[in-house]
């Protein structure tokens, strides 16, 4: 007899956008073959968890038939495309998440293999129809122009965002869209390249790394300039050592303008330089907010993107009630959370009521460190993991909200960010506070705790800075007495309105009593 095989399945959601219907499948397949929980990701999807492997034909077609996906939600393909998710109903807003799509669909895999495997060759996603020319080359594979023969060399990963509104976090992706928006519209974007977080710490020549400007591109040339570079990380993309076949490795090693002028080869012309737009502001789009269109949105805080029901929180439920009744959309953020849109100002009241009816807490009911904190999954669902994460943060947390208190810190706005191993899929690299898993620790019954952590320190909540090792392998319960000290020198020390990440990153963590990691420690 085979062995009860149990899956995660991850579906592909382009700016994190579903409808009500869409939402009820996903509560439906978790309920009926997952684990009665569903798990937003920091890009925008859901995931199942605990589908067994005789379910998963047949999860795979129920997802497909609500014109949904799970195609290149993994492997070395064009991940799941980020845009800004709030149902902000603008030009602007509308434009962007048009661009999403449109370059999602270009880079998805043409192939007829997944409908051939997992639909009876039937097609229910609208996968690419009206692409421009491609760039094509001799030796190009008829059925994979862009991705080839192979696929990539790793995954690939596109962001786009508004200058003062980074909440997709597009510095911590292969390629970034950074909206030029002139008179309220879109007119270009200035393309990033080379953001990614993963790292081994044992292997000097893997680092996280945060995307950089490579040019302007006018709006209708969004798919030529993906394409030049996705062809570009294929061909010259580290094949042989896995641990350094990410884009960033390439553009590290070669230089920016190495790197453009081979883009520039590839798509025939030369590239314009990037226009002086930097991102300045993040939103998390938590709250009742109006959409512009009289109606309002309101945005759920959902802690380390998992919808559950535990104890008094009946979010899980909860959800799946408020939807079946308002048949309103859901849309899912990269920072793991949820907003409800389209809701009627007369139903405000209601809706607070169903909040206090299924104990989910309202941003105005949870601190700082809470709504602005994310972790990974990792113990004891991903195989990667040598720590806990989405188990351990709460606690941390709990610790935090206290001492930020006693220290009069609590309206500060604190990224924390925890992984439970280097990978790096919570983004820690770039946050205020970077929890990254390090070793694991057994308890007595031979049964992973906790475990310990790299602290990093200097990054913030806008992106554009990653930040620096601070101490390593510090047992959870010691993260936040490590991190006090640091706050009452940001406390005594902290010029102007300075935030904890640009009060790190000017004294410097030694300074700040950073110790480097030892060999011994290892
Ligand atoms: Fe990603 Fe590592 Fe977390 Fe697994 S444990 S989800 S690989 S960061």
């Amino acid at each position: 007899q085979e062995k009860a095989y149990s899956l995660m399945v991850r579906v592909r959601i382009v700016g994190g956008r579903l409808t009500a219907d869409q939402y009820l499948a996903c509560d439906e397949l978790a309920r009926e073959v997952g684990n009665s929980t569903l798990r937003i990701t920091t890009r925008q999807e859901l995931q199942l968890h605990g589908v067994l492997k005789r379910d998963l034909a047949v999860t795979i077609r129920h997802i497909n038939e609500q014109l949904l996906s799970t195609l290149a939600a993994c492997g070395d393909v064009e991940r799941n495309v980020l845009a800004c998710s709030a149902p902000i109903k603008d030009r602007v807003h509308e434009e962007m998440i048009e661009d999403a799509r449109v370059w999602a669909a270009h880079a998805a895999p043409r192939s007829t293999a997944y409908c051939d495997i997992w639909l009876d060759g039937e097609k229910y996603a609208s996968l690419p129809d009206a692409g421009p020319p491609l760039l094509s080359q001799p030796g190009d594979d008829p059925v994979e122009p862009i991705l080839g023969k192979t696929y990539l060399p790793r995954k690939f990963k596109t962001a786009f965002a508004f200058p003062d509104d980074n909440c997709t976090d597009i510095h911590a992706n292969d390629l970034g869209y950074l909206a030029i928006v002139e008179d309220g519209r879109i007119v270009g974007y200035n393309v990033l390249v080379g953001g990614g977080m993963g790292t081994t710490p044992s292997a000097d020549k893997t680092f996280p790394f945060l995307a950089v400007p490579l040019c302007y591109v006018p709006r209708d040339q969004i798919r030529q300039i993906g394409e030049a570079v996705i062809r570009v990380f294929r061909d010259f993309g580290n094949r042989s050592d896995r641990k350094r076949a990410r884009l960033k490795y390439v553009i590290s090693d070669w230089g920016i303008e190495a790197f453009r002028a081979k883009v520039e080869e590839y798509i025939g012309r030369r590239l314009d330089d990037p226009l002086p737009v930097t991102v300045t502001d993040v939103d998390d789009h938590m709250g009742w907010s109006e959409q512009g269109d009289g109606k309002l949105f309101l945005g759920i805080p959902v802690e380390n993107g998992r919808i559950k029901d535990e104890g008094s929180l009946r979010l899980f439920s909860g959800l799946r009630a408020f939807v079946e009744k308002y048949k309103t959309p859901v849309r899912l953020t990269c920072q793991q959370k949820l907003i409800l849109a389209d809701l009627e100002p007369a139903w405000r009241d209601e809706v607070n009521s169903w909040l206090e009816e299924y104990g989910i807490a309202s941003v105005e009911k949870i601190s700082n460190a809470r709504r602005w904190s994310m972790a990974c999954p990792a113990l004891p669902t991903c195989g990667l993991a040598v720590t806990d994460a989405e188990r351990a943060l709460p606690s941390v947390i709990d610790q935090l909200e206290a001492e930020l208190a006693r220290q009069g810190l609590e309206g500060e706005r604190l990224t924390v960010r925890m992984t439970g191993c280097p990978n790096g899929c919570a983004r820690p690299y770039n946050s205020d506070i970077g929890l990254v898993g390090r070793s694991a620790k057994l308890g007595p019954d031979g049964v992973p705790g906790p475990g310990t952590y790299t602290i990093l320190l200097g990054g913030r909540a806008i992106g554009d800075r990653l930040n620096v090792e601070f101490k390593d392998y510090v047992p959870h319960d010691q993260i936040v007495a490590e991190l006090s000290p640091v706050f009452a020198r940001f406390v005594a020390d902290r010029i102007g309105d300075e935030t904890f990440g640009d009060f790190c990153d000017r004294v410097g963590v030694a300074e700040l009593g950073g110790v480097p990691a030892t060999a011994e420690a290892e």
